[in-house]
């Protein structure tokens, strides 16, 4: 079974072809600000003039034609209404081109079944972090349950607004890496945990007042080794809680050398195993849409027409992910 995947929730415009556990394409059109953060406006229209040449360039890189695609599978939500309306728009048109069956999917979701696929974890407790997300997902149930997850910002976000207060362009986070691997100078910054949730904008806000009076390098170390432990330590209670013994780290943020390093610490300090999702299969994807499609059209069948609206507040457990047996 071959199916064509659309991902389109925020910055990237994505096109995935996969047949069955093989990807056979993985092509992306990623719209960059010229100043700021994504504006959904210019993100969409960006996606809206690069939709059929990245199905193209899926379809060629492929190596097949339309006609063999059996599936067409998009990213439902959650995300930019603007963005998720032009994926939607592109996967109900094409499905009804080649008359095969859509299947709307939850982006969080994918996330974490292309994560299992790429690295072989089976029954992780994940860490996903990105642009516009952070959550603690584990499989309990029938379903991906949060265990924990910000209070406001996502991790990614906090980073590109701290980022772009000392003139870094989105997104911040490879630089904001490089900088914070040039200081060991520690100084303390608010620490919030509540329960298994974090906050974020909080922390922003005292680096950008300590801004002048702090060497910005320092002020890079210490905002990762403050945030992350924050996450790390969430982390580590679910894992202790639900007694799993796998941790996966996906998302663009997912791409930190030093986060992956205190996952790995702590993982090893439990008997567990660490995971991290190749880059190209942690960022936002049209592989990642494909595959988990296709496990869902498996279970579930397809999504009517009718019911194909986008859902930009979707959240991660009111899915019903029981094809994982
Ligand atoms: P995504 O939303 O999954 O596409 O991920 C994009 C986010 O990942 C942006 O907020 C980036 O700043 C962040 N990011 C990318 N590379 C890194 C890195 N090396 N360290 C921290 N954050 C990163
Ligand atoms: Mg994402």
């Amino acid at each position: 079974m071959i199916t064509l995947g659309i991902e389109s929730t925020a910055h990237t415009f994505g096109v995935g072809i996969v047949e069955d556990g093989t990807i056979l394409a993985n092509v992306k059109s990623a719209y960059e600000p010229d100043e700021g953060g994504i504006h959904p406006r210019k993100a969409s229209e960006h996606h809206y003039a690069n939709a059929k040449q990245t199905i193209d360039n899926a379809i060629s890189k492929a190596d097949i034609s339309e006609e063999d695609i059996d599936l067409v599978a998009f990213s439902q939500g959650p995300g930019i209404p603007q963005c998720l309306q032009i994926g939607g728009t592109a996967a109900r048109s094409l499905s009804q081109k080649l008359g095969v069956p859509l299947v709307g999917v939850n982006h969080c979701i994918a996330h974490i079944e292309v994560g299992k696929l790429e690295t072989g974890a089976e029954d992780p407790v994940t860490l996903y972090v990105s642009g516009g997300n952070s959550q603690i997902i584990a499989y309990a149930g029938g379903k991906y349950r949060i265990f924990g997850e910000t209070l406001d910002i996502a991790i990614g976000n906090a980073i590109d607004k701290f980022a772009r207060s000392i003139d870094i362009p989105h997104p911040g986070g490879p630089r904001i890496e490089e900088l914070a691997e040039k200081s060991e100078n520690l100084v303390e910054l608010p620490y919030v945990v509540k329960g298994m949730d974090f906050s974020f904008s909080g922390l922003v806000t005292r680096l950008q007042q300590m801004l002048g009076d702090y060497d910005e390098e320092d002020l890079c170390y210490s905002f990762q080794e403050y945030a992350f432990a924050m996450l790390v330590e969430a982390t580590e209670r679910a894992i202790a809680h639900l007694d799993k013994d796998e941790v996966l780290v996906t998302g663009g943020v997912a791409a930190n050398k030093r986060l992956q390093e205190m996952l790995e610490v702590m993982a090893k300090e439990r008997g567990a195993n660490s995971y991290k999702v190749p880059n190209e299969y942690a960022m936002d994807n049209g592989a990642m849409i494909a595959y988990t499609g296709q496990l869902k059209y498996n279970s579930k069948g397809e999504t009517e027409i009718n019911r194909s609206g986008i859902k930009p507040d979707w959240r991660t457990d009111q899915v019903e992910a029981d094809w994982n047996g």
